[in-house]
């Protein structure tokens, strides 16, 4: 029995500001390996070896590869013995308890009992883990006798299990084959990713911006389809921690010098606010929409409130636990105060003035929808930045020719989509990030970003050719009468990216994911649609594969998508799988579609199966 807490020190104790080891609070995102064998005495001893040897590959396969956007690597456990029974499964069950799972892979290479084994080790609760089998693909013992009988099981019972099954005959004494090892992967970091975002929060800073259907936050959808709780915060409340100084006075001064290294050109004419003052609060919002994300221990210390002229708060400085956030601006707090241009950028890059760390997610104009978008997004690549846009405008070659009369038909015979976001990018976009890394555009991006996150050279590459690539331009004050700092700058052509949406239908979700590039105009092409569009935004001009920028631009939903450097749109498709949402549109190529099995007995219907399943946390 668990030791009785001491309630009397409890009762007297003054509450503290808990440490976390990470930024959120939260376990980090475990996943089981379950080998599975036949338990008849010969047929075990002739297996036992071999099927070790098979777990041992997957776990340094996954150990080695899956990691948090904080570089925290996945937690991967593995069954105490092999489970050959229902006894042995149990035994499984009550470790994977004990260890806080919620993903699990079963492995074999020979036969098993199936169903009654499997029943013991998945447990209560678990329509909410992410299911996984691997079955060896060779002739002794036919690991796919047992996976096909495994996975019917699973299909008759309800409960959706990705299979992994190498089309050719595997040879054991080697590595993993690359096709097997892709799928075991693409799992591992989709399941990951939907369990690091369960139980923590959004963040809503104000409400709805310009009657933006984005921006009103659906809680009972982030909660059903992402497992998230979201969190409301009035712009009031920042507004009196900026006059009221609750924030960190020292820190302020470090932001402030960082951004002054960025080329300012704040306008012409006269200003709603001198330079040095504008440049301080674009910088406080900055610092307060991450406390409010995450919290601050410094706002909960009365010697430094002291010492900083503010009144020490245990409870404003606990932050809402928030994973991604969305901050409204547009228009009550922008007709009156700077916008949150710096804040955005800043907070959605992979550095600031405290250096290279995970990006914070925080979508424009409180689009959630997009927000949510982002965050996966950036959960899918290991902590790739992410660039919220507005789809600005649809320009074919045509229009292009008779707005330059340059002919640009050779460079993007599919036309382009102009996407350029109302002020804020993640200035990660300002370079070819993919490009930093040898061989980058070919890799997993998640693999590419690995290689910076581990390589102290390749981010100080990365901080200083976006500093560099950047310009804060003053705001366009017709959009902006309180004024901002815009982060202007022009991705390059050429990098390999995707776009995506998530939807509310109703009641229901459903996402469009679009793999591309960005695209280099000719300069006089790509300057005349920045001047007749806005020069103070960030530029983007990207070409989906396979379709034209018109028919992207009519069957995209809203006036918002997200991107990714990358192609992950079969990334997306099996993440989106795995929290039962449909995914509307997509130009991924069928051999890479993972889904689970039953979505080949709805026919490969994904609204038939997402709907006859519903949301996983609904
Ligand atoms: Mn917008």
């Amino acid at each position: 029995m668990a030791a009785k807490p001491r309630f009397d020190a409890l009762a007297a104790g003054e509450r503290t500001f808990a440490k976390s080891a990470r930024r959120l609070v939260g376990h980090v995102p475990t996943i089981a390996l379950t080998p599975v064998a036949d338990g008849r005495r010969g047929a075990y001893e002739s297996n036992v070896e071999k099927t070790w040897r098979m777990t041992e590959k997957v776990y340094d396969l996954i150990a080695r590869s899956v990691s948090l956007p904080d570089g925290t690597p996945v937690r991967v456990v593995v069954a105490p013995e092999i489970v050959y029974g229902p006894r042995t499964g149990a035994i499984a069950q009550q470790y994977y308890t004990e260890q806080g799972v919620s993903v699990n892979i079963f492995l074999s290479r020979s036969w098993a009992y199936s169903d009654e084994l499997m029943s013991a080790c998945q447990g209560i609760g678990s329509t909410e883990w992410q299911q996984c089998a691997y079955g060896l693909n060779q002739t002794d013992r036919p690991g796919a006798v047992w996976l096909k009988a495994f996975t019917a099981a699973m299909d008759e019972k309800g409960r959706p299990i990705f299979c992994v099954y190498s089309p050719d005959l595997e040879d054991e004494s080697g590595l993993l084959s690359p096709f097997v090892a892709e799928r075991l992967l693409r799992f591992a970091r989709c399941a990951v990713a939907v369990a690091e975002m369960r139980g923590k929060n959004y963040l809503s800073v104000g409400s709805v911006s310009m009657g933006i259907i984005g921006s009103d936050v659906r809680r009972n959808a982030m909660l059903h389809y992402l497992g998230m709780g979201t969190v409301s915060y009035d712009m009031v409340g920042l507004q009196g921690r900026m006059a009221r100084g609750l924030y960190d006075h020292e820190e302020l001064a470090k932001a402030v010098k960082f951004l002054k290294q960025f080329k300012l050109d704040f306008g012409k004419g006269k200003r709603p606010l001198p330079k040095d003052k504008l440049v301080v609060e674009c910088c406080k919002m900055a610092l307060i929409v991450r406390d409010l994300m995450i919290g601050n221990p410094r706002l909960a210390d009365p010697a430094v409130g002291r010492k900083q002229g503010f009144k020490a708060d245990l409870e404003h400085a606990q932050g809402a636990n928030a994973i991604a956030a969305g901050t409204q601006g547009q228009r009550q707090w922008t007709d009156l105060y700077p916008n949150f241009d710096v804040a955005e950028s800043l907070l959605n890059s992979s550095f600031d003035w405290n250096g290279f760390r995970a990006p914070y997610i925080v979508a424009t104009e409180n689009d959630s929808k997009n927000g949510a978008g982002m965050l996966i997004a950036s959960l899918l690549t290991g902590g790739m930045a992410q660039l919220f846009a507005d789809i600005r405008t649809n320009w074919t070659p045509e229009s292009i020719h008779a707005a330059t009369g340059i002919d640009v038909g050779d460079i993007v015979p599919r036309g382009i989509i102009d996407k350029r976001n109302s002020g804020a990018g993640a200035l990660d976009y300002a370079i070819d990030v993919l490009g930093l890394v040898k061989g980058g555009a070919d890799r997993h991006p998640a693999e590419a970003w690995n290689a910076i996150r581990r390589s102290k050279a390749l981010q100080k590459k990365l901080m200083a050719g976006a500093i560099e690539g950047t310009t804060y331009m003053g705001a366009e004050l017709t959009y902006f009468p309180g004024d901002g700092l815009s982060s202007h700058y022009r991705t390059p052509g050429g990098i390999p990216m995707t776009a995506y949406r998530y939807n509310m239908v109703g009641g229901e979700m459903t996402c469009s994911v679009v793999e591309g590039e960005t695209v280099e105009l000719p300069k006089k092409v790509a300057n005349h649609i920045s001047n007749v569009t806005d020069k103070t935004w960030p530029e983007t001009y990207w070409t989906p594969r396979g379709m034209t920028s018109y028919e992207y631009m009519s069957r995209i939903g809203p006036n918002h998508d997200a991107n990714s450097f990358g192609l992950i749109g079969a990334d997306l498709i099996t993440l989106n799988a795995m929290l039962r949402i449909p995914v509307d549109m997509h130009n991924v190529p069928t051999d890479q579609l993972f889904r689970p099995t039953m979505w080949d007995r709805y026919g490969q219907n994904d609204f038939l199966v997402c709907q006859k399943l519903g949301p996983v946390y609904g």
